[in-house]
């Protein structure tokens, strides 16, 4: 199938991009790298009347550190996070995401920001940004607010974006001296979007786990804070011993739903065995 036809456009700034999202109302949409959109609109999953191209809107690009925190571009693309020095350096956890995200040429087009938009409930950086505490950056002509990730994501391909809003940036927490991230993924193929995945932050000193973040992705409708499990794992000590305990902190958290190909009871079990693996190779890595 092919896309319908639609008009497109390529401001060359902020502020003519956020005119046209207005003046357009509910008719147009952003197009970034394209990687989910165009295959939508070749499906015809949707029928924008115009493609707003923001390639070149150097408002949303660049990469800075200061006061701890780490401030990426909406426009930054996945490969580009692996090739960053800020990001190795202060966000390892995206380091062990990223190369999870579909295949090289996927990684080389899509963005940070076409991710975080699009909310796709297996992808890696909606995840990781609700894991490691991360603030959205949106801004429309009305001006620029911020949002916090776990309230940005509010449902199946759901978002607090507003009509006319785009995201200009992400802002990180730099991972701190003593927090360890682990992430793990199951899915077919490498490279293809996961069954069950995790992303996890925490502390742990002297063998026990302080504050903890378990985030996980494929198995839920959304990226969200895995309540019962975070408190299961907070003040455990490392190594955990009970299992049972968090086995069912999992169950009570996910309560996934049969899809067609895998059911449910199996969408608990990987992600029970993807939890141990997790937080046992962080805890070897803290001991
Ligand atoms: C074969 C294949 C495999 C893939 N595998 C994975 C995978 O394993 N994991 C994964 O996470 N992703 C995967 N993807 C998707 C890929 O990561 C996309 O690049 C990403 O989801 C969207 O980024 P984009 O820049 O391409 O966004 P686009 O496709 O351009 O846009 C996606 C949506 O976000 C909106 N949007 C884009 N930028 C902004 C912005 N700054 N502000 C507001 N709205 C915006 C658009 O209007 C659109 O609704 C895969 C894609 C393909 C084709």
């Amino acid at each position: 199938m092919k896309a319908r036809n639609f008009r497109y456009i390529r401001p060359a700034s902020l502020a003519q991009a956020y005119q046209i999202l207005e003046d357009a109302g509910g008719d147009a949409v952003p197009v970034a790298g394209g990687q989910s959109l165009l295959a939508g609109l070749n499906m015809r999953l949707s029928a924008p009347k115009l493609l707003v191209d923001i390639g070149d809107l150097k408002e949303l690009t660049g990469q800075s550190h200061a006061c701890g925190v780490v401030r990426l571009g909406a426009l930054t693309r996945h490969a580009e996070l692996l090739r960053s020095d800020l990001v190795r350096r202060h966000l390892p956890l995206l380091v062990q995401a990223v190369p999870h995200i579909g295949h090289i040429a996927i990684r080389n087009r899509g963005t940070l920001g076409g991710s975080l938009a699009y909310a796709d409930p297996a992808a890696e950086l909606p995840a990781c940004a609700v894991a490691l505490g991360a603030t959205l950056v949106l801004g429309s002509r009305a001006g620029e607010r911020e949002v916090k990730a776990e309230g940005f994501f509010k449902g199946l391909f759901e978002t607090d974006l507003r009509p006319g809003e785009l995201i200009v940036a992400a802002k990180f927490p730099a991972t701190a001296a003593g927090m360890c991230v682990g992430f793990a993924e199951l899915s077919r193929r490498h490279g293809d979007f996961a069954l069950v995945g995790l992303a996890a932050a925490m502390t742990i000193q002297h063998g026990r786990i302080g504050d903890a973040k378990l985030v996980y992705f494929g198995c839920v409708d959304r990226a969200k804070v895995a309540r019962t499990v975070s408190a299961a794992v907070a003040g455990s000590a490392a190594p955990l011993r009970d299992t049972k305990t968090l086995d069912e902190a999992i169950a009570q958290d996910l309560a996934p739903d049969d899809t067609p190909g895998l059911r449910a009871d199996t969408k608990l079990h990987l992600a029970k065995v993807l939890t141990h693996r997790v937080l046992n190779s962080l805890s070897e890595r803290a001991a």
